[in-house]
């Protein structure tokens, strides 16, 4: 026995992960499974069969049920999928095909179409965006559009949860066309063929949606009284867990891209720089990317000699050198240049010079991405918390405290599936 237990479950690129969270934030357990890769094309399709993520859930949660006694105890779940990992489903939940990926880049007629339609400040264009998947998927669907659903990953397993389809949540749905401000799908969507009956019904993240499916609870092995709670996306669950809270609190993060995110009071939206915001309560996550990262530091070395010629920079000391770290040609935010080539040279013969320069690049790229997102109606950072790969690099981090002149650290809990568990204990 014993109190409430949120379950927060992360369906990422790789693998599911579930943590189950006690009121005190303790971990009671967690589990993971692998999902297989998706299959691609060279005409950049990205496909895979939902059954797949359904399956590895199943057995995700199986693995939690059985490491944790949840019998008694109060439990909500809350699930996080992929940002724009999107599908077609009959009303009853089939799906009609594999769902397309996050990472797909097949819709670029359905795009165009969108580019015509969409505000230009409207983060539901691009060829990425759930909004051209939905309608490409449509487009080749041998059905009538008014019988199916338009649904993302989460909003899929999430049913599969519930046994009842068609709910989404603010943040998975913005990429769809979704207006979180004025909480309803805007006018100009209906000019794109998209029958208003296929959208879903959108919900404040973590909302509680109703009662786990009794076939569900029995094939997971959760208690039959689960509540399950409207979702998020991936990206924002890792914002929840750093518990990043309030306005001014800046969550930056040191993956293979750099991403930054600030939380404001006001949505600020600047589509030349990929600039836009998902909503949080009453709150905003106002974020940009760049295409700088990490994964220009992989391409010079591995993790090993990064923490190792890390060790013996000096953070204190400016570089001398003046790059702008890039894994190719084009940048978009903070500056907004598809011509901009990566500026590496001079590459002195010294690798911890090399190193030095290159963190500090990226460091600067960090404080004009934090000036740019202030300039354009967010708050100053009042403190920074790090998480990726790199946000562990302590050098790096005292080189960014500098270059930022406020506080930096490496966030406390950086696990997705720790945010969405806080969700569901708010749930409870
Ligand atoms: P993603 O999920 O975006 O692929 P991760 O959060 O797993 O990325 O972070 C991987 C990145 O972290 C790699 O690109 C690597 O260069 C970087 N990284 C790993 N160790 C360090 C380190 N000690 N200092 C700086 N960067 C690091």
């Amino acid at each position: 026995a014993g109190g409430p237990v949120g379950i927060g479950v992360d369906v990422g690129t790789s693998g599911v992960r579930a943590v189950a969270l006690d009121t005190t934030g303790s971990r009671v357990a967690t589990a993971a499974e692998p999902l297989p890769a998706a299959d691609k094309t060279a005409a950049g399709d990205v496909r895979q069969d939902p059954a797949l993520w359904w399956q590895a859930l199943l057995r995700t949660l199986r693995r939690l049920a059985a490491a944790a006694d949840l019998s008694g105890r109060p439990c909500a779940l809350c699930l996080d999928g992929t940002s724009a990992t999107v599908l077609l489903a009959h009303r009853d939940g089939r799906p009609l095909g594999p769902a397309l990926m996050y990472n797909d880049r097949s819709a670029v007629r359905a795009a165009a179409g969108v580019a015509d339609a969409a505000p230009v400040s409207s983060p539901a264009r691009g060829v990425g965006a759930s909004l051209a998947k939905a309608l490409h998927l449509l487009a080749q669907a041998n059905a009538d559009p008014q019988d199916l659903c338009v649904l993302h990953q989460a909003d899929w397993l999430t049913g599969c949860l519930l046994g009842r389809f068609g709910d989404s949540d603010w943040n998975n749905a913005l990429k769809l066309g979704f207006d979180p401000a004025a909480q309803r799908w805007p006018s100009w969507l209906a000019g794109l063929g998209l029958p208003a009956q296929t959208l879903p019904q959108v919900h404040a993240p973590g909302l509680a949606l109703g009662s786990i499916a009794p076939s569900a609870a029995k094939a997971s092995g959760l208690p039959a009284d689960t509540l399950v709670c409207a979702g998020t996306t991936d990206s924002t669950a890792a914002v929840l867990a750093t518990g990043a809270t309030e306005p001014g609190d800046a969550v930056t993060s040191l993956g293979s891209t750099l991403v930054l995110k600030i939380i404001a009071e006001r949505p600020v939206t600047a589509s030349d720089y990929g600039v836009y915001s998902h909503r949080l309560g009453n709150q905003w996550l106002v974020g940009g990317a760049s295409n700088s990262g990490g994964a220009v530091l992989r391409a010079h070395f591995d993790d090993a000699a990064l923490a190792r010629l890390s060790a013996r920079i000096d953070p204190d000391v400016p570089s001398g050198l003046d790059y702008y770290p890039l894994p190719g040609v084009g940048e978009r935010f903070p500056v907004q240049d598809p011509s901009l080539a990566p500026r590496l040279r001079p590459r002195p013969p010294d690798d911890v010079q090399f190193l030095h320069g290159l963190l500090e690049g990226i460091a600067r790229i960090e404080r004009d991405g934090y000036h740019l997102l202030t300039r354009l109606g967010a708050p100053a950072p009042s403190r920074v918390l790090s998480i990726g790969g790199g946000a562990g690099n302590s050098t790096w981090t005292a080189m960014r405290r500098r270059l930022l002149g406020v506080d930096v650290v490496p966030a406390a809990e950086q696990e997705a599936a720790a945010g969405v568990a806080r969700l569901a204990l708010a749930a409870l």
